[in-house]
């Protein structure tokens, strides 16, 4: 049967050609349009489903607001442009509808545009059987020809990844589990509800020029690394114990924590490439944000782990819905 990622490539084959106006097409985490003679537009879209993507037992309408954004922002992020704009679409069922459902859902979005200068621009609402459907479009610029895309890394790159890796997964199993929601548990979870997107690193690092490619971390490392890899025809050597597990996961002891750093979806961290002698640069540049460097780019199209003991291949094992 045919992939969730095999049917985006036959809709980029069919319809998703650059042209002088559509800089990237289909296949990145945005796609990027010429705008004027100075700048870029970045779009992105994303769709949350009830029951598949999120569940009402478990996050609030507020969260829900928070994380229907949020995911936007990321994808915005890893173009490394700066969010401007707004499309947020929901379809709910009438029981939702008379209460105060939508109130918190936007509620809890305004919070986050309000945090990052965005406008809400339009949308559009629908009613459904029995359950929520929400659909977010984020547009951003970036100064003209500097969109990081996935498909510019090149043999001796260094990786790099933000912040910690595993938290929204571990938070994801917490829930599952009926876990009360005190201590590292609780920022586990709220990982997990309430992504924060790299929107500030995101812009620095499209203002700088330095990563050569970009993705946000959503599926998991292990199946975005591989996006990286097959876009730029290259392959990727990465060393496990320089992970950047989250330190509440090594809190709760999780027996499975690098697991959850390679597979683990929905950190919404950005992983990006940047040429071997930029390394320091960057490290000055960036200050006190926090990144790690997780291995190198290779030639070749293998993705390999190493381990202190053994090294082998890698296979993207991130989360898909077909
Ligand atoms: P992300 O996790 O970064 O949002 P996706 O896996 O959702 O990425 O999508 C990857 C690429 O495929 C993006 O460029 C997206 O616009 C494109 N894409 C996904 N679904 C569709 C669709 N139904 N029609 C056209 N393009 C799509
Ligand atoms: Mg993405």
């Amino acid at each position: 049967m045919t992939s969730e990622f095999e049917f985006i490539d036959q809709l980029r084959r069919k319809f998703g050609k650059p042209n002088k106006r559509i800089v990237t097409g289909i296949g990145d985490d945005g796609a990027v349009i010429a705008q004027s003679s100075r700048k870029d537009m970045v779009v992105s879209a994303d769709m949350l489903v009830e029951d598949i993507d999120f569940r009402l037992g478990w996050i609030s309408p507020r969260e829900l607001g928070h994380k229907t954004l949020a995911v936007s922002l990321s994808d915005i992020a890893a173009m490394g442009a700066t969010p401007l704009w707004s499309i947020a679409s929901i379809g709910i069922p009438q029981p939702l509808w008379e209460g105060d459902f939508l109130k918190e859902f936007y509620e809890g979005w305004a919070k986050l545009a309000a945090k990052h200068h965005l406008k809400l621009v339009g949308g559009d609402i629908s009613k459904t059987p029995d359950k929520v459907v929400v659909d977010s479009t984020v547009g951003g610029e970036v100064r003209k020809g500097r969109a990081v895309s996935r498909g510019g890394a090149r043999p001796g790159d260094s990786i790099f990844v933000t912040g910690e890796l595993g938290g929204a997964a571990g938070g994801l199993k917490l829930l599952e589990a009926g876990a009360e929601r005190t201590g590292a548990a609780a920022k586990l979870i709220k990982r997990h509800l309430m992504p924060e997107p790299r929107t500030e690193i995101g812009t620095v690092l499209g203002e700088l020029q330095i990563p050569t490619a970009m993705i946000d971390i959503s599926d998991g490392l292990s199946s975005d690394l591989a996006h990286i890899c097959s876009e730029s025809g290259v392959g990727a050597r990465i060393h496990k114990n320089k992970f950047p597990v989250d330190k509440n996961l090594i809190a709760l002891n999780f027996p499975d924590g690098d697991e959850l750093a390679l597979n683990g979806g929905e950190d919404f961290e950005l992983l990006f490439t940047v040429p071997r002698y930029l390394r320091k640069d960057l490290r000055n540049k960036l200050a006190k944000l926090m990144v790690t460097e997780i291995g190198e780019i290779t030639e070749g199209g293998k993705i390999e782990l190493v381990n202190s003991e053994e090294t082998q291949e890698l296979k993207p094992r991130g989360y898909k819905h077909f």
